[in-house]
C-alpha cells in the first residue's frame, strides 16, 4: 500500500485535488475566456486559477522548495487582462477565501522559480486545448530531486474510460512515489481507496495501442504512421490530449506514446512540466521512458529537457523494438 502520510505526498495530492475540483467547476460553467500567449496556445481562467491555488498551497507548506510552473501573471497585470483576473480571483476565492487580484497574481508567480537540486514542477492544466474542447486534460505536479522525479500526481477530471477498469473515477487521481509504485483513486475529496496500477503485458508490436496527441502540431503525424507501419500495428490508436495518456498507459490501457518532433518545430525541446509527473507515473507502473535516441530524460537542465530530443514512453516490453523502429525511419 502506498504511504500518503508523508507531508510532501499528502500536500501534493491535496493541492491537485483542490485545483482539479475547481477546474471541473470552471468547465461546467464553461468559463473559457482565453488570452493568447506569445506561443499562441490558449491560456484560460482555469490555467491561472489552478496555478494560483497550487502555488499558494505549496509555498505555504514548503517555503524553501522552489516551484517551476508554466504560467506567469504578466498578462493578467495589463489592462487587457483585468476581466480575466477578476474571474481568476473569484474562482480562487472559492477555495482560498482571502484571495485578492494582487494575491492571486503573487501566488501564480510563485511558479517563476529556477529549477534547482530539489523543486516542484507544475503544469496547472496540461492539455489546455483538450480542456477547451471538453476532452481530456490534467493537472500535473511532480517533485524533482537531482534531475529525477520522486513524486508525481496527475488529476484527470475527465478520465473515466470504462475500458480501463483499474482507473477509479469519475475523474481519476493518479499518484506515484519513487519505489512505492503507481496508484489511483477518485478525485473526490473523501475518497481514500487506492488501487495499484500496472502497465499492460502486451509484447506483440502488431497489438500495440499507440496513444497519440489530439493536436497534430505537437508531433510528426506522418512519421508516427511510418512507425506504426514498420511495427505492423493492427489495432486502432487512441487520440488523447495531455499527460492523461500516461495515466492510461500506467493502467494498462495502451502500450506506446511517442513525441516526435513536429516538422514546423524541429528545435522544440519538451517542457519539464509536460513530462515530469507522467514520467514517474509510467515508470513506477512498470513502464519505460527515454528520448527518441534511448537516452534517459534529464530533468536537471532548467525549464526544458534540453539534453533530450522528443520522448518515447512504452510499457517496457516494446521499448527496444520501437527504438529500432525510430532509428530505421530516422525520426
Ligand atoms: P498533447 O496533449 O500531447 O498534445 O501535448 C500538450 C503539450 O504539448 C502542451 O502542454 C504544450 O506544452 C506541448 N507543445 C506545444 N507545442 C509543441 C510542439 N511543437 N511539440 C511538442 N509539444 C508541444
Ligand atoms: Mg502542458
Amino acid at each position: 500500500m502506498i504511504d500518503i502520510s508523508h507531508p510532501k505526498v499528502r500536500t501534493a495530492v491535496h493541492a491537485v485535488r483542490q485545483a482539479a475540483s475547481l477546474m471541473r467547476l470552471i468547465q461546467r460553467e464553461t468559463v473559457v475566456s482565453s488570452l493568447t500567449k506569445g506561443d499562441k496556445s490558449p491560456v484560460t481562467v482555469a490555467d491561472f486559477a489552478s496555478q494560483a491555488i497550487i502555488g499558494r498551497l505549496l509555498s505555504q507548506a514548503f517555503p524553501d522548495i522552489p516551484l517551476v510552473a508554466e504560467e506567469t501573471s504578466a498578462a493578467l497585470r495589463t489592462p487587457d487582462g483585468t476581466k480575466i483576473l477578476t474571474q481568476v480571483t473569484q474562482y480562487v476565492g472559492k477555495i482560498i477565501v482571502e484571495a485578492t487580484p494582487e494575491s492571486a497574481c503573487d501566488w501564480i508567480d510563485c511558479g517563476g522559480a529556477e529549477a534547482g537540486k530539489q523543486f516542484w514542477v507544475l503544469d496547472p492544466i496540461d492539455g489546455t486545448k483538450g480542456f477547451l474542447r471538453g476532452d481530456q486534460y490534467a493537472v500535473a505536479l511532480a517533485l524533482v530531486e537531482d534531475g529525477v522525479p520522486q513524486i508525481g500526481v496527475l488529476g484527470c477530471p475527465n478520465l473515466r474510460d470504462a475500458s480501463i477498469p483499474d482507473l477509479k473515477g469519475p475523474g481519476s487521481l493518479v499518484l506515484a512515489v519513487r519505489g512505492q509504485g503507481t496508484w489511483s483513486t477518485s478525485l473526490a475529496e473523501d475518497e481514500d481507496q487506492w488501487k495499484q496500477l500496472k502497465v499492460s503485458s502486451r509484447g506483440d508490436p502488431s497489438q500495440a495501442r499507440l496513444l497519440r496527441s489530439f493536436e497534430a502540431g505537437h508531433t510528426n503525424v506522418s512519421q508516427i504512421d511510418e512507425l506504426a507501419d514498420w511495427l505492423g500495428v493492427q489495432v486502432e490508436p487512441v487520440r488523447m490530449d495531455s499527460q492523461a495518456k500516461y495515466a492510461v498507459m500506467a493502467a494498462g490501457g495502451g502500450e506506446v506514446m511517442v513525441r516526435l518532433l513536429s516538422p514546423d518545430r524541429l528545435d522544440y525541446r519538451e517542457k519539464i512540466w509536460d513530462q515530469a509527473a507522467g514520467a514517474i507515473i509510467l515508470e513506477e507502473a512498470g513502464g519505460r521512458l527515454t528520448d527518441l535516441t534511448g537516452k534517459p530524460l534529464d530533468f536537471s537542465q532548467g525549464r526544458t529537457l534540453k539534453n533530450n530530443r522528443g520522448v518515447l514512453a512504452t510499457n517496457g516490453l516494446l521499448h527496444e523494438k520501437i527504438l529500432q523502429g525510430l532509428a530505421s525511419i530516422q525520426a
